[in-house]
């Protein structure tokens, strides 16, 4: 390219819309299939583990506090997760939800990856250490 049309491309640039979005100022609609952070509610969970089984990525963790009481805590690593959304197909109850709306996982220390979803007492109890008691054997 000869370099007055170099000179006269880069005057025009000038008066042209911007190719690229302003980003994070200007923000466009995330598709509602997008597969954005892992959600779990307590309610309805069974304790069956199907999403941790299948999770490729041993992403996901059911903590067993009280099994007869139904009481859970998920522990979900984000870092690891790829996103696949197998263990929300998995989840027959519907205690799994990724939300499009939260895609900007990015962040300076990875202790934020780790995230605990339950009761808030029974969290407490994980973060101190809890460990579940092994079932009663039958023999
Ligand atoms: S698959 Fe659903 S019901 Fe089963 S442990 Fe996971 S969240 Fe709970
Ligand atoms: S979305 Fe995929 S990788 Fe992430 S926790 Fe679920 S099964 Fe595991």
């Amino acid at each position: 390219m000869k370099r007055h049309t170099l000179l006269q491309s880069a005057i025009q640039s000038l008066f042209r819309r911007a190719a690229t979005q302003r980003y994070p100022a200007e923000r466009t609609p995330t598709p509602e299939r997008l597969r954005g952070t892992l959600h779990w509610k307590p309610e309805g969970c069974t304790g069956c583990c199907l999403c941790s089984k299948e999770c490729p990525a041993n992403a996901i963790e059911i903590i067993t506090i009280d099994k007869a009481a139904k009481k859970f805590v998920a522990r979900y690593h984000a870092d690891r997760c790829i996103y696949c959304g197998q263990c929300v197909v998995n989840c027959r109850f519907g205690c799994l939800t990724m939300s499009p709306e939260e895609w900007e996982n990015a962040a300076l220390h990875k202790q934020v990856f780790t995230v605990y979803y339950g009761d808030a007492p029974d969290v407490e109890r994980v973060l101190e250490g809890f460990v579940a008691p092994e079932p009663a054997s039958n023999s």
